[in-house]
């Protein structure tokens, strides 16, 4: 019964590398996704804006193909851009589903504005639509940071209404589901919880040594960010919390940043940050790494005393899990999916307050040798209950079942 599934990806192609502009955990999540229900028999395309000289059609793993479709100018574009060119990606979509004579069975959209091409797709098909939200407008202006801009209304109604046009919602976390029921209305029986994975193919613990001595680090100590940098990370309470701890170690600390900037605040929010670490006088502390290959990352993480994330909201935290999944612990703030990942006080820690005082002690608690070793452990068994082939296994049974709802005469349930 299910063969073929169009997953939209309108704004941001998954052959970027992610850590910088729009790619970061989204990108990660369709690509992991796609591979894994593809194991499952399932071919998937996934549908991007062409950009630049990248080909039409891609193939990006077994059984799934990255299909780029003409829509507005050849070159990025900013979010807010994108929604004028809606109907032309609609129509090309369209066309080659004709043109290569492939009938999809279900669509899966990730973001909004993919929501709303997946909308009229669906409807053309007549087929279930399934749609992830990965981050809501709502959300990041009830927690904005300083810095940022509010979402605009267009995207608050743009969700709406694919929230009105989905058969079922994707939540990664109960946070999520209680906002899309609460601040959005989504009745519970569009909505299902599914967590993402990791790829402990990729992300295992390893040679800590070799990790260290390729970072170019002696015995200092060493915590990690990795993430896109932008207002909505927090990396000031980051590197605040790095020079109270900094200076109270009996060894030196480095603070290493993985990752560029992203979204209208990124620049600035570098430069900012930048003028903060000279203020503090931690430019022998802080290095900025800027982004780096995905599948250069566990060299990052294997080679880390702990984790650092100070997101103000996050849609899981996928860099808390791949750290965990090194062996790493994490010492974050309880947003996203990290109640999830870390065990508090076992893993890592999960603080609720933006303190940095508070984060400095963590931090501390976590790289006091007498307990490292413990923190380490736990972080890999917190982690291998994680993986893309439990995630694509309910999401096939999802997918499964909404195809087969379509169809009564073929359903055997
Ligand atoms: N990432 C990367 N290179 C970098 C920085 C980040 O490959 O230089 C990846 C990281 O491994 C993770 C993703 O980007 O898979 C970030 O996901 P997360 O959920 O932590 O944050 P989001 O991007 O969703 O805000």
């Amino acid at each position: 019964m299910l063969k073929n599934i169009a997953v939209i990806a309108y704004h941001s192609s998954p052959l970027l590398e992610p850590g910088s502009g729009d790619s970061g955990g989204m990108t990660i999540y369709v690509r992991e996704l796609a591979a894994a229900v593809a194991r499952l028999g399932v071919r998937t395309d996934i549908f991007t804006r062409a950009q630049g000289s990248a080909r039409r059609i891609t193939e990006l793993s077994n059984g799934v193909r990255v299909i780029a479709i003409e829509a507005g100018p050849d070159a990025p574009l900013q979010k807010e851009e994108l929604s004028a060119h809606v109907d032309e990606f609609v129509a090309g979509v369209r066309a080659f589903s004709v043109t290569q004579r492939v009938a999809y069975d279900l669509v899966h959209s990730h973001y909004w504005q993919s929501g709303l091409v997946a909308r009229s797709l669906a409807d053309t098909w007549n087929v279930p639509l399934v749609h992830s939200h990965h981050t809501l407008g709502q959300v990041k202006n009830q927690t904005l940071a300083p810095g940022d801009v509010l979402e605009p209304p267009s995207r608050l109604s743009g969700e709406a209404a694919v929230n009105l046009a989905a058969d079922v919602l994707i939540a990664s976390t109960d946070d999520e589901w209680e906002h899309l029921s609460c601040l959005y209305g989504v009745s519970h029986d569009a909505l299902k919880i599914i967590h993402p994975g990791v790829d402990h193919g990729l992300f295992h613990p390893g040679d800590r040594a070799a990790a260290r001595a390729e970072l170019d680090l002696d015995d200092e100590l060493m915590v990690l960010y990795v993430g896109r940098i932008q207002p909505l990370k927090g990396l000031e309470l980051a590197i605040r919390a790095i020079g109270e701890l900094a200076g109270s170690m009996q060894k030196a600390v480095r603070f290493l940043v993985v990752g560029g900037a992203s979204g209208r605040g990124g620049d600035g929010e570098i430069t900012r940050l930048n003028r903060l670490v000279s203020d503090l006088h931690l430019g022998n502390v802080v290095r900025f790494e800027g982004a780096q290959p995905h599948d250069r990352l566990p060299i990052f993480y294997r080679a880390a005393d702990a984790l650092v994330v100070c997101s103000h909201s996050e849609s899981f935290g996928l860099a808390a899990l791949e750290a965990h999944a090194c062996g790493t612990p994490v010492v974050g703030t309880a947003v996203g999916g990290l109640s999830y990942i870390v065990v508090d006080g076992v893993s890592g820690y999960l603080i609720d307050t933006r303190d940095p005082s508070v984060f400095a002690r963590r931090l501390r608690a976590v790289l006091d040798p007498k307990a490292s070793d413990g923190f380490h452990e736990s972080a890999s068994r917190s982690a291998a209950t994680f993986s893309w082939d439990r995630c694509a296994a309910q999401f096939f049974q999802l997918y499964d079942c909404l195809v087969r709802e379509r169809s009564p005469e073929a359903c055997t349930c």
